[in-house]
């Protein structure tokens, strides 16, 4: 098979520098030869592949678009297109990388001390220690200012009670950042692997994400030091600031599967011979289905260029990632049910990825704020209404 590239309808590529389009080879040529490869197994046992961690680091996909401390300090469209060349592979493995550079480094870098920066970034970013993000809940997910965990001043730190759920990474993590309600306020804790008081355990039976470990995490009478208090983040607007990095990463990942989605149902179209000896792609129903496909990518891959200027020029605010998000998961697991389709009974199986990018791409349509809500967050900044309630 030809060697990949993505759609470049509309020369989206002669709007990348040369520093952008170098770093998207070669996230895609790691991808091609050291991810893809092991995704099927993966994908068929639930299990992440850990080994690639190291690789992970070595090539710049931990805490990418982060400053110092040993993090690589992209711009943030070189950002953007790796997060695309992951999730080509798969949703899980950008997952992976989304949670440890945008929900655990960088509430750290925003929000930490210098003693927590010091400590913990410079690790996290060789991916020698793994962290997760923990604020929803059973009952807090699209409203996590609902949330039940706990915080109590204690002599000598904070004591926390309550649990987590649909926590990526949790069960292999060595630290957890934990959004708390102390004294009715939202705060963020670093819990360490073993402090007594928190477990973790596996949520099992996901049709979804499944190179991707979920799991839950409890804190029952957990006491964390009192340096281990984020002393910069306080009320929702510290997660919620973190959710808008890892959403702006997700508006640029998820056109990776719909690029692998449209390119695979391309190549199968063309190969697929029909009633009267003509390929698929010789009729206008797939053809349309396929002018879809490259229209909606090429419309997206736009919105988030422009997304990454801004956010590169400081510009980018919390509803234009909504709009990006909402609209770019949108249209990729669009693209990968008539991706799907066109691969007939072929595209059930997994020998084919397209299958795989479709139950992802439910997910990811859903976490980090499902696309009603950023409907919502589009709706309040064009109305000035809020309709959340
Ligand atoms: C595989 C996976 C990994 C995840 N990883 C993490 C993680 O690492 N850390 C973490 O903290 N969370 C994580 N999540 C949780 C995810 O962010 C939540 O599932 C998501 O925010 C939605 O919350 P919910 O599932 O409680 O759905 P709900 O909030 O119960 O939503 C249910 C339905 O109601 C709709 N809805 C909600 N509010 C409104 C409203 N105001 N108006 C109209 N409709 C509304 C929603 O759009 C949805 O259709 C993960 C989830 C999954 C599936």
């Amino acid at each position: 098979m030809a060697a990949y590239t993505s759609l470049n309808y509309m020369d989206f590529d002669s709007l990348l520098t040369d520093d952008e389009l170098m770093v998207r080879q070669s996230v895609r040529d790691f991808v091609s030869k050291e991810v893809i490869p092991v995704l099927q197994e993966c994908n068929r046992s639930e299990t992440f592949p850990k080994q690639l961690i190291p690789r992970f680091a070595e090539m710049g996909l931990l805490g990418t678009n982060l400053h110092g401390y040993g993090c690589p300090g992209l711009n943030n469209v070189a950002y953007g297109l790796s997060t695309m060349e992951l999730e080509r592979g798969d949703s899980g493995i950008r997952s992976f990388c989304s949670v440890q550079g945008s929900l655990v480094m960088y509430p750290i870098h925003a929000y930490g001390s210098d003693q927590q920066k010091e400590k913990y970034l410079p690790r996290l970013a060789k991916g020698e220690m793994i962290g997760c993000f923990g604020l929803t809940e059973p009952d807090a997910g699209s409203n996590p200012g609902g949330m039940r965990t706990k915080a109590e001043k204690v002599k000598g730190g904070y004591k926390l009670n309550g649990n987590k759920m649909w926590i990526t990474n949790g069960c292999i993590s060595d630290i957890a950042v934990v959004w708390a309600k102390l004294d009715g306020e939202v705060r963020g804790f670093i819990i360490e692997k073993g402090t007594p008081g928190f477990t973790t355990s596996t949520m099992k039976g996901k049709f979804s994400l499944r190179v991707s470990v979920t799991s839950e995490l409890h804190m029952k009478d957990c006491v964390v030091p009192e340096e281990n208090m984020l002393p910069n983040a306080v009320g929702l607007k510290g997660p919620l600031s973190c959710l808008t990095q890892a959403r702006y990463g997700i508006a640029w990942g998820v056109l990776g599967a719909a690029n692998a989605c449209y390119h695979q149902a391309l190549d199968y179209a063309k190969e697929r011979i029909l009633f009267d000896g003509k390929p698929l792609a010789a009729y206008q129903l797939a053809q349309a289905k396929l002018a879809m496909m490259a229209t909606e990518i090429t419309k997206a891959q736009l919105l988030v260029l422009q997304l990454g200027r801004m956010k590169d020029k400081g510009t980018m605010k919390p509803h234009h990632v909504s709009m990006a998000k909402g609209n770019n998961c949108k249209i990729a697991l669009d693209i990968a049910r008539e991706a799907r389709d066109m691969l007939g009974a072929n595209g059930i199986i997994d020998e084919y990825p397209v299958i795989r990018h479709m139950m992802n791409l439910e997910t990811v349509k859903t976490y980090e704020g499902t696309e009603d809500v950023h409907r919502l967050v589009v709706g309040q900044e064009i109305t000035g209404i809020a309709a959340f309630r």
